[in-house]
């Protein structure tokens, strides 16, 4: 297949690219680098299956004929999308739009990358697909988390007015090789500290929980998905949950720091807790995650130690200039 993935200089959007190039398909990234970086894709730059087209998909544009569209442009961590708050709900809004008219002109199969902020600070624990959520519509987090909604209702009235073939996928939180090590969010932040010898910054208590998927599992769960006929939303994350504190502690252990914590205020509207129920996806797809939290920041460290070389050396370079 020729295959669309928007948002494929990013974090998971550059892994979905390697697995479908893995699989044989032909593979058009589309990204505007808003979050996103040439460095993800930069060992395809050989590869002849692979096309990058720098480009924002909130603005109209064709890549000529495709047989799917993974659809994950969106800044995705809350600092990203708090600082590009309009951008962040034109690409789910316009940019989703675009995407289906894409499908549709070209009778493609369309998935969404949605995510698990569609549940807000949900009020059911763990989060079942059935579950309308508990989301302010007017607060900070409201950029990223209507604009994903109105995706998700974009895309299941482009099935039912347009006979689209479509998929949607909630995301749960994911970390791994390529997480920006500055994107604010709690691995990154954590592991960056942690590998510097700074305080690790805990917002509020600590004792909010989230469920962190390892990469590889997510992308699995993610071609698993893309491969079924299921059309409705389906839960893609690591039921394991941990507060932010046993966090802080695993990326402590791992990275065998001495960094102390330091309390900071709880952002407005921060979820206190949040875990998959993954019964559909394992009933569905046969799929759950193998990757303990551990594990995966094991195997992320070679990449966090990287970036926090790059970043010093970056930072002593301008010294110098
Ligand atoms: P990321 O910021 O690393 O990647 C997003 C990519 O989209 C970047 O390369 C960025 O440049 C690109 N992009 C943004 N706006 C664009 C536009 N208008 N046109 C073209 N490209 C654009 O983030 P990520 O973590 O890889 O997230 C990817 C997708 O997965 C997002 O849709 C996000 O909402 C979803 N998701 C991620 C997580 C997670 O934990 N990482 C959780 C839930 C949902
Ligand atoms: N968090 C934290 N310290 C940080 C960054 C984040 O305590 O340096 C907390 C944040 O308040 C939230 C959780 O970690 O409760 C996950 O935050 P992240 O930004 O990774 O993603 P979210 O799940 O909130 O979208």
């Amino acid at each position: 297949m020729r295959v669309l993935v928007t948002g494929g200089a990013g974090f998971i959007g550059s892994h979905v690219c390697d697995a479908l190039l893995g699989e044989g398909h032909t593979v058009v990234c589309a990204d505007n680098l808003l979050t996103g970086r040439m460095e993800n894709i930069a060992h395809l730059r050989n590869e002849p299956r692979f096309e990058f087209l720098e480009q924002d998909v909130s603005q109209a544009f064709d890549c000529g004929k495709v047989e799917y569209i993974l659809h994950f442009a969106s800044p995705a961590s809350p600092a990203d999308y708090m600082k590009y708050g309009i951008e962040t709900l034109q690409v789910g809004s316009l940019g989703s739009m675009n995407c289906l008219e894409f499908a549709k002109r070209y009778n493609a199969k369309f998935l969404l990358a949605s995510t698990s902020e569609c549940y807000g600070d949900p009020h059911e624990h763990p989060q079942k697909e059935s579950y309308w959520g508990r989301v302010n519509p007017i607060g900070p987090r409201s950029v990223y988390d209507e604009a994903k909604r109105f995706a998700e209702a974009l895309t299941m009235a482009y099935r039912r007015y347009h006979n689209v073939d479509t998929r949607i996928v909630r995301i749960f939180n994911t970390y791994g090789p390529r997480l920006q090590i500055n994107d604010g969010r709690v691995i990154s932040n954590f592991m960056r500290q942690a590998l510097s010898g700074e305080d690790l910054t805990v917002y509020g208590d600590g004792s909010q929980t989230r469920s962190f998927c390892y990469v590889s599992d997510e992308v699995a769960g993610i071609m698993a998905l893309a491969k079924s006929d299921e059309h409705g939303p389906v839960n893609i994350g690591n039921p394991s949950e941990f507060t932010i504190l046993e966090c802080a502690r695993a990326v402590l252990e791992v990275t065998g720091s001495k960094s102390k914590l330091r309390y900071q205020p709880l952002p407005q509207d921060d979820p206190k807790q949040r875990c998959p129920d993954i019964s559909k996806a394992r009933q569905l797809l046969g799929w759950e995650p193998v990757v303990d939290l551990r594990s995966g920041l094991q195997m992320s460290l070679d990449h966090f130690k990287s970036a926090v070389r790059a970043v010093a050396a970056g930072v002593q370079e301008s010294a110098a200039g």
